[in-house]
C-alpha cells in the first residue's frame, strides 16, 4: 500500500506517520525531514535548502523530485510506502504519475487554520529522529526532553509566527489544489477530522487504511 498525508503544514501528518509506520509496516519518508537533514550537512546545496526552509517557502522542484523519487525506490519502500510533505504542489504531483508511482489513498488531515496556528506555535522536536511534541497536547513525559534518547527538545526556526504565515500562504497557493487532483483521480481520497484529539485522529486513519 503506498499512501499521501495531506494538509496543511501542522495539521499532525508527522505524528500520525510515526505511528503508521508502526501500525502498518510501510516506509515513513517525510520530505521536510530530507530537507532538515540536508540544511544540516555542509556546501552550496546545504546553504541554499537552509534559505527555504527559514523563509517557510518551497525547495524547488528541481532539486527535491529526483531526490523524492530515487528515495521511494529504495528497497524498503517494496512493502509500501507513506509520503509526507510531498507532493506540495501541481507539479511534483505529476512529477509522481510521470515516474510511473502508483498511490492507492489519499488521506486529507482537514483543520481550521486557528487551530493549526496553536499546534504549531507549541510544537517541539527531536532534531535527530524529527519526533514531535506539542507543550500542551502532547507533552514529553519529561518537561523538554526526547521520551526516547532523554535529549533535548527544540522549536523548529519555522515555526515563528511571521514563517507560520508565510507557510499558510505558501499551502492555500501551492499545496491545496493538490486536492482536487487528486479528488478527480481513481484511488480512494478520504477526508479526516484532524481537529479532534490524537488519538481519534488516529483511529479514523487505522479504519481508512484497513478498509
Ligand atoms: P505536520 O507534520 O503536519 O506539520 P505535526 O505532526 O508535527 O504536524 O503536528 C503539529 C503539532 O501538533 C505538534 O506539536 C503535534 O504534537 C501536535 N498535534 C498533532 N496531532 C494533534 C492532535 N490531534 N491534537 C492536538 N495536537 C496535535
Ligand atoms: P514540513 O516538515 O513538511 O513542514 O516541511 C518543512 C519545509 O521543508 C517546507 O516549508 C519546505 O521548505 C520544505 N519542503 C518539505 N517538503 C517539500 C516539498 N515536497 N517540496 C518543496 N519543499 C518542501
Amino acid at each position: 500500500m503506498n499512501l499521501i498525508l495531506l494538509g496543511m503544514p501542522g495539521a499532525g501528518k508527522g505524528t500520525q506517520a510515526e505511528i503508521i509506520q508502526r501500525d502498518f509496516d510501510v516506509a515513513n519518508i517525510s520530505t521536510g525531514a530530507m530537507m532538515r537533514e540536508v540544511s544540516r550537512s555542509e556546501g552550496e546545496l546545504a546553504e541554499k535548502v537552509q534559505t527555504f526552509l527559514s523563509s517557510g517557502t518551497l525547495v524547488p522542484n528541481e532539486i527535491i523530485v529526483e531526490m523524492l523519487v530515487q528515495r521511494i525506490s529504495e528497497s524498503d519502500c517494496d512493502k509500501g510506502f507513506l509520503l509526507d510533505g510531498f507532493p506540495r504542489n501541481l507539479d511534483q504531483g505529476k512529477a509522481l504519475d510521470a515516474a510511473g508511482v502508483a498511490i492507492d489513498l489519499v488521506l486529507f488531515l482537514s483543520i481550521s487554520e486557528e487551530e493549526i496556528v496553536k499546534r504549531m506555535s507549541g510544537r517541539r522536536v527531536h532534531p535527530e529522529s524529527g519526533r514531535s511534541y506539542h507543550i500542551i497536547y502532547n507533552p514529553p513525559e519529561k518537561e523538554g526532553l526526547d521520551d526516547v534518547t532523554g535529549e533535548a527538545l527544540i522549536q523548529r526556526e519555522d515555526d515563528a509566527p511571521e514563517v507560520i504565515k508565510k507557510r499558510l500562504d505558501v499551502y492555500y497557493r501551492e499545496t491545496e489544489p493538490l486536492l482536487d487532483f487528486y479528488r478527480n483521480k481513481n484511488l480512494k481520497f478520504i477526508e479526516i477530522d484532524a481537529s479532534r484529539p490524537l488519538d481519534e485522529v488516529t483511529e479514523s486513519i487505522r479504519q481508512s487504511i484497513s478498509n
